[in-house]
């Protein structure tokens, strides 16, 4: 039988004497084991390897500058080349008249197709990220799928027995679309993902500590109805609250710095339902929405463990946030003094705080209270 090692050997060497695309005669096959590992659970699609780069290197997305681009994205968001596959829409370089990089026409990309679908079917990655509309279209030909980069940009679809995520491509010019901080984020999102993806249905141990699920509760219940996005954003509200008026974290929350601000590890879903019995999950995985049942409505034990101090900044906080969408409510977190402080240390220092914890204790001297 033949290993997906030869399979993808052949196709190289098909690709290498290929001859569909009459301008592509001078250009480099860009179809080799530098691709990535054939068990990548993750695949990047572009669409056309460059004339200085890929063209010159034969490694897609590597020597010119969008490969640069690419390579400083993957840094940055903790993706290693060597467990991603890496390919293009059009396995050669397209030139215009004069020599320079052009764009694949619909011609050529439908030529390439079925290597690209042969690609896919042996890597079977979990994951596929298009690198721009060229390459977001070019994989419609393989399913369709409905999608357009500037709305789907950054989200998570079901495609073809995988999920499917669109991206801007990371070279100069969709850069003035998409700037490298967003490009940024939307390579977290995509590590993200598949850390969601490599974790699988790991059975989660323990539960949400007793005074962080006494917080959620409070706020739950004072809210009615609040998303589990919200609910993070909420608890870091109040814990900041409390540190810069009185002095002291209410609860020991952990917060790390994630893609969409600040995450409260004890808030995890799982361990969250294990501490609230009355907690009702409703609406999409994706922005599960969260209420109490009538009967935790009433319950007063939860609520009790919480000191008439904590209960007065929870209802600030609430009554401050009160009709904001978790777009504005996120715009609020972002303007606290815990996160500015985070976001100018990764403007002005180029870090990487992705997954960083956010430390209240540091800012405590020069806190300015949020404006609640
Ligand atoms: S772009 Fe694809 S189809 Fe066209 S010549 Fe190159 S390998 Fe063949």
């Amino acid at each position: 039988m033949m290993t997906n090692s030869h399979h993808f050997d052949e196709l190289c060497s098909k690709v290498r004497f290929c001859t569909r695309c009459p301008r592509m005669d001078e250009s480099a096959r860009v179809l080799s084991r530098a691709a990535g590992p054939l068990n990548a659970p993750i695949m990047f699609i572009g669409e056309a390897p460059g004339r200085l780069g890929a063209d010159a290197s034969e490694i897609p997305f590597h020597g010119d500058k969008a490969g640069h681009n690419f390579e400083d994205l993957l840094e940055f968001s903790g993706l290693d080349r060597s467990r991603i596959f890496v390919t293009n829409a059009a396995l050669c370089n397209p030139k215009d008249i004069d020599g320079n990089n052009s764009t694949p026409t619909k011609v050529e990309i439908q030529n390439c197709s079925s290597y690209l679908r042969e690609q896919i079917e042996l890597v079977n990655p979990k994951i596929v990220v298009t690198l721009g509309a060229v390459a977001l279209n070019a994989v419609a030909q393989i399913a369709p799928h409905g999608l357009d980069v500037s709305t789907g940009v950054r989200t998570s679809n079901n495609w073809n027995g995988r999920i499917l995520i669109p991206l801007y491509h990371p070279g100069s010019r969709a850069m003035i679309h998409r700037s490298m901080a967003n490009q940024r984020s939307d390579y977290q999102f995509v590590t993200e993902q598949l850390n969601r993806i490599s974790a699988g249905r790991r059975r989660v141990t323990g539960h949400t500590r007793s005074k962080v699920a006494a917080l959620a509760h409070a706020l739950i219940s004072a809210k009615g109805s609040v998303s589990y996005f919200a609910l993070h954003k909420l608890v870091f509200l109040v814990e900041w609250q409390a540190w810069s008026t009185v002095g002291h974290s209410l609860t020991n929350a952990f917060f790390i710095r994630q893609k969409d601000g600040p995450y409260c590890t004890d808030l995890h879903l799982a361990k969250l339902r294990k501490a609230l019995s009355a907690l009702i999950v409703e609406g999409p995985s994706t922005h599960p929405i969260l209420q109490l049942s009538q009967r935790g409505l009433f319950e007063t034990a939860q609520q009790s463990t919480l000191p008439q101090e904590a209960l007065d900044i929870v209802n600030r906080i609430v009554l401050s946030t009160n009709g904001l969408t978790d777009a504005e409510l996120k715009t609020k977190v972002y303007m606290s003094t815990p996160m500015r402080s985070l976001l100018r240390a990764e403007r002005t220092q180029l870090l990487n705080l992705y997954n960083a914890p956010i430390s209240f204790e540091t800012l405590q001297n020069k806190a300015s209270a949020i404006t609640t």
